[in-house]
C-alpha cells in the first residue's frame, strides 16, 4: 500500500486525486491539507478515513475541531508537521500558487517523492528545486499533464537523442481573437476543454498557463528554453510531443481529464486502470494546430521573457499574475489590465541572483506590494 499525502485535497486537481486513491487498493490518503475550506476538508477525511489534517487558516481550523474528533494543524509550521508525522511515501502537492513552494521544499528535504501539480513550485524556484531534488534523491512527478505525457515520452531516451519539447496548448476560450478588451469573468472562466480552479483557468485565458508550463518544463527535463516550442491545439487530445534526432516524433494523446496524469503520478511506476473512454479517432475526425499570438496574449511573451531572464523573474512574473487575477476576479481590473499589470511589475524589478529559498520569498512580498500598487494606480478614484 503506497501512503499518499494529498495537499490542495479540496481543489480540482485534489478531489480528483481523492477520487483516484479511492478507487485503488493500492494508494492510501494518510493526510490531507487545504486552506480555509473546513467542511469539505472534514468530509473528505471521514470519508477516507484520513486521521489527520492542516487547514492554513487558523479560525477554519478552529472550526474543525469543533465538530471532528480527528487532529488538525494550523499556521505555517502545520503542513510542515503534516508531512514529518504522516511519513507518506508520496505527497501530491496540488496547492495553488506560490503557497506550494514551501511544501515542496519540506517533502524533497525529507526525501519525500512528490507528485507535482503545484507547477509554482518550478516556476519560481526551478534550479534550487531541482538541485534540491537531486541532493537528497527524491523524485518529482509531474501531474501537468503536458508534462506527465513528456515525462512518459521522454522515458527510455538515451541522452542526446530529445531534438526539440512541444508542448500543446487548447488557446483557450479567447482562441482567435484579436480584442480583449470587455471580457467579463464568467467569459475567461468558460474554458472549453478543462475544468480546473480559477487562477489557472485564468491562466489558461492568458495563456500565462503556457508560459509557466514551458518554465516548468525547462527546469523538469533541463532542456534549454529555445528548443521547447508551443502550438495551440484546440482539441486538447495531443497533450505533447517530442521530436527526435532520427527525424521521429512521439505524441503522447488521450481524451483530457486530469485522472489519467493524476494516476500515473500516484501510481509510478506501475500503472492502474482509470475509469475514461480509450480515444476513438475516427469519431474525433481531425486534429488541427496553429501558432500562439504572443501579441493578444501579452502573458505568454512576458512568461518566456521571465524565463530567459532567470533569477527571481520567474518569481516576480508569478506573483504578479496571482495578484492581477485575483484583481480580475474581483472584477477590480479588466481582463486587458492583467498583463499590463505583470510587465509593470517586471521592469520595476530586474531579475536577481537567486542563491537561497529566501531570495525568492522576499522577491515574491515585494512583488505582490508593487503588483497592488500598479493595481490600486488603475482603479477610478
Ligand atoms: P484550486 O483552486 O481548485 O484548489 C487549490 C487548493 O489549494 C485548494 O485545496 C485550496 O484550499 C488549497 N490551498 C490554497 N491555499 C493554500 C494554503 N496556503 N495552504 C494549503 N492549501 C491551500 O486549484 P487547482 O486544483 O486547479 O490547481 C492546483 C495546482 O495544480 C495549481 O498549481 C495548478 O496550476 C495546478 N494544476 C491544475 C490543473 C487542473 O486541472 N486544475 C492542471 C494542471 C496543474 P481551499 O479550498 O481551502 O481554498
Amino acid at each position: 500500500m503506497k501512503k499518499v499525502l494529498v495537499l490542495g485535497s479540496t481543489g480540482s486537481i485534489g478531489t480528483q486525486a481523492l477520487e483516484v486513491i479511492g478507487a485503488s487498493e493500492e494508494l492510501q490518503a494518510v493526510g490531507l491539507a487545504a486552506g480555509s475550506a473546513w467542511e469539505k476538508t472534514v468530509e473528505q477525511a471521514r470519508e477516507h478515513g484520513v486521521p489527520v489534517v492542516a487547514l492554513a487558516d487558523e479560525a477554519s481550523a478552529e472550526s474543525a475541531r469543533g465538530t471532528w474528533s480527528g487532529r488538525v494543524l494550523t499556521g505555517e509550521e502545520g503542513v510542515r508537521e503534516l508531512i514529518v508525522s504522516t511519513e507518506p511515501d508520496l505527497v501530491l502537492n496540488a496547492i495553488v500558487g506560490a503557497a506550494g513552494l514551501g511544501s515542496t521544499i519540506v517533502a524533497l528535504t525529507e526525501g519525500i517523492d512528490v507528485a507535482l501539480a503545484n507547477k509554482e513550485s518550478l516556476v519560481l524556484g526551478g534550479e534550487l528545486v531541482m538541485a534540491l531534488a537531486e541532493a537528497t534523491g527524491a523524485r518529482l512527478l509531474p501531474v501537468d499533464s503536458e508534462h506527465s505525457a513528456l515525462f512518459q515520452l521522454i522515458h527510455g531516451e538515451a541522452p542526446g537523442t530529445v531534438d526539440r519539447l512541444v508542448l500543446t496548448a487548447s488557446g483557450g476560450p479567447f482562441r482567435g481573437r484579436d480584442d480583449l478588451s470587455g471580457v467579463s469573468v464568467a467569459d475567461a472562466l468558460a474554458h472549453p476543454n478543462w475544468d480546473m480552479g480559477g487562477r489557472i483557468t485564468i491562466d489558461s485565458a492568458t495563456l500565462m498557463n503556457k508560459g509557466f508550463e514551458v518554465i516548468e518544463a525547462h527546469h523538469l527535463f533541463g532542456v534549454p528554453y529555445d528548443r521547447i516550442d508551443v502550438v495551440v491545439h484546440p482539441q486538447s487530445l495531443i497533450h505533447s510531443l517530442i521530436h527526435l534526432n532520427d527525424g521521429s516524433t512521439l505524441a503522447h494523446l488521450g481524451y483530457p481529464d486530469m485522472r489519467v496524469p493524476i494516476s500515473y503520478a500516484l501510481n509510478y511506476p506501475e500503472r492502474a486502470d482509470v475509469d475514461v473512454p480509450q480515444l476513438d479517432l475516427a469519431a474525433v475526425g481531425s486534429l488541427t494546430f496553429e501558432e500562439p499570438d504572443p501579441e493578444t496574449f501579452a502573458c505568454l511573451r512576458l512568461a518566456l521573457e521571465a524565463g530567459a531572464a532567470g533569477g527571481t523573474a520567474p518569481c516576480v512574473l508569478n506573483a504578479a499574475d496571482e495578484v492581477a487575477v485575483a484583481a480580475f476576479l474581483a472584477e477590480r481590473i479588466p481582463f486587458a489590465a492583467i498583463p499590463a499589470v505583470i510587465e509593470r511589475v517586471l521592469e520595476e524589478m530586474p531579475a536577481q541572483a537567486v542563491g537561497h529559498f529566501d531570495d525568492l520569498f522576499a522577491a515574491d512580498a515585494e512583488a505582490r506590494e508593487r503588483s497592488e500598487d500598479q493595481i490600486k494606480g488603475l482603479m477610478p478614484a
